[in-house]
């Protein structure tokens, strides 16, 4: 059974240290800031054996280097990681599969916010790390990829179980949920969702990690096939509802 460690770090992103106690692995997914991630490991008493990154932007990946010196992991992730400065260790890709101790998470290739995004998914614990590609009630913003490239990368996360446990990278949900609530007004289930991650928010407390279920029934962006007439666009593509939002989302105004 894995245990899952989530801080704050940096002004808005999460870290994550993911232990697995019958061998003592740890990873530490992503690296937004090395110091409070060792700081946060040796406070568990784990000792990290492992950085799993998800895409090559700074406050993911820029503290791979100070904690990797620090512990000696090993790290893994996409080939578009060695961006920032070195190549992971072992650069994975779509179907491959990493072990922590005797877990495992499959790799998925949810590409669109960079081009080398990767999400782990941990099938037996029904628990995926999901980065900037999808958020609490939003999706990372486009900035190397398609439209098309990422509703299909969100596809995939969305294939998951209802009942499978996302963690995203970011505390974006209270901005996400004002954007929501505009271009999906007739959403009662979002609407409650809304007002409960404001009671959340306002005790200090974290809307990450989700479940998948919740945000098929509230992320405007998974649900764009079902804005479509709202948009005015029926009868179009479903990755072009998706890329109508994303481009709303990108201009709007709260
Ligand atoms: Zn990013
Ligand atoms: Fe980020």
């Amino acid at each position: 059974m894995l245990q899952i460690h989530q801080f704050p770090c940096l002004s808005d992103n999460y870290g994550f240290l993911v232990h697995e106690p019958q061998s003592g692995a740890t990873a530490a997914i992503d690296t937004p800031d090395a110091d409070e991630i060792l700081r946060q490991a040796q406070a568990k008493g784990w000792r990290i054996t492992d950085i799993w990154n998800t895409h090559w932007h700074p406050d993911h990946a820029g503290g791979n280097a100070a904690l990797k010196a620090a512990t000696g992991a090993r790290v893994t992730g996409p080939a578009e990681v060695e961006r920032i400065g070195a190549a992971p260790d072992r650069i994975v890709a779509e179907g491959d599969v990493v072990k922590l101790g005797g877990a495992e998470a499959r790799v998925l290739d949810v590409g669109g916010h960079t081009l080398g995004h990767i999400a782990y998914v941990f099938d037996a614990e029904n628990t995926a790390f999901v980065g900037d590609a999808l958020f609490a009630l939003g999706c990372g913003r486009i900035f190397e990829g398609t439209a098309e490239q990422m509703w299909a990368s969100l596809q995939k996360i969305a294939a998951l179980p209802d009942d499978a446990t996302l963690y995203c990278a970011h505390e974006y949900t209270q901005s996400n949920a004002r954007f929501a609530v505009a271009v999906d007004a007739g959403n009662e289930t979002l609407a409650a969702r809304a007002a409960e991650i404001d009671r959340l928010r306002a005790a200090g407390r974290p809307t990450v990690p989700m479940r998948l279920g919740v945000e098929k029934d509230t992320n405007p962006f998974l649900r764009a096939p079902l804005l479509k007439a709202s948009l005015g666009l029926a009868g179009a593509p479903d990755w072009q509802a998706f890329a109508e939002v994303r481009k709303r989302k990108d201009t709007f105004k709260g």
